[in-house]
């Protein structure tokens, strides 16, 4: 079985991320998205509705699941029997970044090895922070997040204007 895992913030989860997941799914038996739990980064959404808008995403993909972890991505994979990670490459910008996570979860865990899929071209510049930045000044975000999302950041931003 070869069982993958794609940790990340997903705040939210973008048509990027959902691209990732589709193509993963189709190459690996099991698919976990692990929403990583990291008190250095505040996020809009909390724990539960980032889960809860997964959730929601991947309800078509059958061999894709979302868990929530607060530990090392490295210990996780441990625990759960993964020995693939999967990350998402977009510009030169992220190899850095990229690089010193994956050489780092290689020290921790000598088992797991990390693979990237290589952004499709139209979703090149987008990002979490990009769609949050659009939906807080009111800007249309389709084409971006699924809908339900869009509605969901609108949502987000009319409560935090109104507190
Ligand atoms: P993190 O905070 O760990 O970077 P993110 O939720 O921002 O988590 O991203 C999770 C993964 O998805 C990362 O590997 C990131 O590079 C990848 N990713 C994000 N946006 C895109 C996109 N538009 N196309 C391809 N990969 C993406």
């Amino acid at each position: 079985m070869a069982i993958a895992i794609y940790p990340g913030s997903f705040d939210p989860i973008t048509n990027g991320h959902i691209d990732i997941l589709e193509r993963a799914s189709k190459i690996f038996d099991e698919v976990i998205v692990v929403v990583l739990c990291n008190p250095a980064k505040k996020t809009l959404f909390t724990m539960e509705e980032r889960l809860g808008m997964i959730r929601e995403a991947i309800r078509g993909y059958e061999n894709v699941s979302v868990d929530a972890y607060s530990g090392l991505t490295a210990q996780y994979a441990q625990a759960k029997g993964a020995n693939l990670l999967i990350r998402g490459l977009r510009a030169v910008s992220d190899f850095d970044a990229e690089l010193r996570i994956a050489l780092t979860n290689k020290k921790l865990n000598p088992e797991l090895e990390s693979i990237f899929l290589m952004t499709s071209p139209k979703y090149l510049f987008l990002s979490s922070s990009t769609v949050k930045e659009i939906a807080s000044m009111g800007g249309c975000t389709k084409g971006m997040v699924p809908d339900f999302i869009g509605e969901r950041l609108e949502q987000k931003y009319q409560e935090l204007a109104n507190a």
